[in-house]
């Protein structure tokens, strides 16, 4: 694997908020001090009751109990919007990019406060208030956004659904967190296709089978005809006559703001709980030092509002910062490969967030993605997600940031509510492929099977030893699942369920899920690394790495690729990718068998369900569990048809 080193580029070092020294010295504090240094940092918001108490937290699995700054008091809305009119009300808040490329908005911080007080008063008229949950299956258009902040605002709970999901698994989302309203449009717009959600909102309330919900807010997006029943109301209407002046309530700080269900990548989703205060300091803090974000930048997350990122690096962090950020409703391939540095150019973007999956599938079309475009905005590129191979890690410095960007590969989850381990652009040298250092408060450590800790260079599982501000507090309505699944497998860390190995640097490096690993005649391999190396064969787009049952090894290696844009693929170049392989990286890495294949099994976000390919090279494609999440389910009939070892 390769270990390059880039040094920090001198314009990361400009008006940046931290040098090296600075990171030590506030990395040190946070560590050995947390209660001194997360009082400072929580000054990042404004406190209608600043907090005294700050950390008190504890990991004992017989009382998992994590609370930060429990006697503060605030509301969050009032952090991402009115405490910027002061001085920013003009300011671009929101810039609303079309899946249409000639459609577009600027949304100022004062219409933004406009339009999410409006709306709250209307979900009060609706007869909601603090503690209430509401679901939220929108489209990316601006009201998404206007919906969260408006539930925060009047403290209710916020649910989104991710607006590619099914009618079941709407329902299945509603009923766990008994949800009162669901807010909603007529249809949606993804490169250049309707979305019809009212449609899918009507199969997942039908006969009564969501009875927690008393009413549905449906907005009148692309206008066309959809049907009506008595419980909705139209947002236009609602508001019409709703004034833009409504106060907001004011939050514990341990108050819930939302519950998120993860992307289901390992199973039934949970229904991740994050609070207000903690979640708040640390989605702001994260996104000014990780990205460096300087005022009057323009930052872009490519994210899906439906997903972790979009709630703390679209919404919630960007605009507690009093930033500018783009949403971005399409798909970055439509209509032209070149999209994303179109978008770029257009908004002069600086900030670009975006994940492997993008990044690769872009990859595959070469220099392509960046025709007729500059890019010349760009100082700083994120990654998110899934590790980033060095392949196309080098694809994004090079061609897409004209090697001018530095890139923070962010390492974090659902769980985690903001980003844990990531180099910071003015402090870290970059090796590609790296998640890197730890960020303020978190304490990474690696375990072996019997929970020792590993010193030094080591490879092991990924537990975090301190409980840290943005941290989820439980799963909803069902804590023990949250202590199962994070406090139980070793005495008083946090269990990530993620590899990982450090390195001489004491860089760190996402291995892969700990599911995922293989155990090949007793050598445990880390999906990632092989898969790294398959991606970085010229004939390879993508490639998903999976053990199976083998009667001499134990393991073996089973291997989904995908080819390259026109590549043709034949029994030739399969014994050249085992080749290639075995001299990359050891020939206990070899491939057993190499299934080529259209596509590969994805959840909506994006991620490789290994999951599901684990049971197909098993063949038990009898029991291959929740599909719900997936992207396309047909994918997985057509690589059932495919399996390789038919014996
Ligand atoms: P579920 O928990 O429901 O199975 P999920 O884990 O995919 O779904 P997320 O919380 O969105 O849901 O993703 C977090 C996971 O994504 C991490 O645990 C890790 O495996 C992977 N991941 C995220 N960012 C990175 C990164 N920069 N490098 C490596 N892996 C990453
Ligand atoms: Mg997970």
């Amino acid at each position: 694997m390769t270990e390059l080193l880039y040094p920090v580029p001198a314009q990361a070092k400009q008006n940046s908020h931290l040098t090296p020294e600075l990171y030590e010295e506030m990395y040190q504090e946070s560590i050995n001090d947390p209660d001194t240094f997360w009082q400072k940092q929580s000054s990042i918001l404004n406190w209608a009751h600043q907090p005294t108490k700050i950390k008190n937290t504890s990991y004992d699995k017989n009382n998992v109990d994590i609370r930060w700054f429990e006697d503060g008091e605030l509301n969050v809305s009032y952090n991402c919007i009115d405490r910027h009119l002061k001085t920013q009300a003009q300011q671009t808040a929101i810039i609303w990019e079309g899946d249409d490329p000639s459609k577009d908005k600027h949304i100022s911080y004062q219409e933004l406060h406009d339009q999410v007080c409006q709306l709250a008063n209307g979900l009060k008229k609706l007869g909601v208030s603090k503690g209430d949950r509401v679901a939220i299956y929108m489209p990316m258009v601006a009201e998404a956004a206007y919906a969260m902040l408006a539930c925060a605002r009047i403290g209710a709970v916020h649910s989104i659904i991710f607006a590619g999901f099914s009618p079941n698994a709407i329902a299945d989302r509603i009923n766990n967190c008994e949800a009162k309203v669901l807010i909603t449009a007529d249809e949606g717009r993804r490169g250049g296709k309707t979305v019809p959600l009212k449609s899918n909102v009507d199969q997942a309330l039908t006969g009564n089978r969501c009875k927690t919900i008393e009413r549905t807010i449906v907005l009148r997006n692309t206008g066309s005809d959809i049907n009506w029943h008595s419980q909705d109301v139209c947002w236009q209407e609602l508001i019409q006559d709703c004034t833009s002046i409504c106060e907001p309530e004011i939050m514990q700080a341990e108050d819930p703001l939302f519950i998120l269900y993860t992307s289901g990548s390992t199973g039934v989703p949970k229904g991740v709980v994050h609070t207000s205060g903690g979640y708040l300091v640390y989605a702001a803090m994260t996104h000014k030092y990780v990205f460096d974000y300087q005022p009057n930048e323009i930052y872009w997350c490519a994210a899906d509002v439906g997903w972790i990122t979009g709630h703390s690096y679209m919404v919630y962090g960007p605009l507690a910062n009093g930033a500018t950020t783009l949403l971005f409703e399409g798909i970055p391939n439509y209509p032209d490969i070149n999209r994303v540095a179109q978008i770029v150019d257009k908004h002069q973007v600086n900030i670009l967030y975006t994940a492997p999956t993008v990044i690769r599938s872009l990859m595959a079309h070469g220099t392509k993605p960046i025709q007729d475009t500059e890019r010349t905005s760009l100082r700083q590129l994120g990654s998110v997600g899934e590790p980033i191979n060095p392949e196309a890690w080098h694809w994004y410095y090079e061609v897409m940031g004209n090697k001018n960007c530095t890139i923070v590969d962010t390492w974090w989850q659902t769980e985690t509510g903001g980003i844990m381990m990531t180099p910071l652009p003015s402090v870290t040298e970059l090796k590609p492929g790296a998640a890197s250092k730890p960020f303020f408060g978190i304490q990474p450590a690696l375990l072996n099977q019997d929970g020792e800790e590993l010193s030094d260079e080591a490879e092991g599982n990924l537990v975090i030893k301190a409980s840290w501000p943005g941290q989820a507090r439980t799963i909803y309505a069902d804590h023990s699942r949250f202590i199962d699944t994070y406090f139980s497998a070793y005495e008083n860390v946090y269990f990530t369920g993620d590899g990982c190995r450090r390195d001489q640097d004491d860089y760190y490096w996402i291995t892969g899920r700990v599911d995922d690993v293989l155990n090949v005649s007793g050598h445990r391999l880390g999906t990632a690394e092989i898969e790294s190396c398959l991606v970085a064969h010229p004939a390879i787009a993508e490639a998903a790495v999976v053990g199976f049952p083998h009667d001499i090894k134990g393991q073996g290696i089973y291997v989904f690729v995908t080819p390259i844009d026109g590549q043709v693929t034949n029994s030739e170049l399969t014994k050249q990718i085992n080749t290639w392989v075995r001299q990359e990286i050891s020939p206990i890495a070899t491939p057993d068998l190499i299934q080529w294949t259209q596509a590969l099994p994805k959840t909506r976000s994006g991620k490789i369900m290994r999951r599901i390919l684990r049971k197909i090279a098993a063949n038990e494609h009898e029991q291959l569990g929740d599909i719900s999440t997936l992207a396309e389910p047909s994918s997985v009939q057509t690589l059932i048809a495919g399996r390789l070892n038919k014996a």
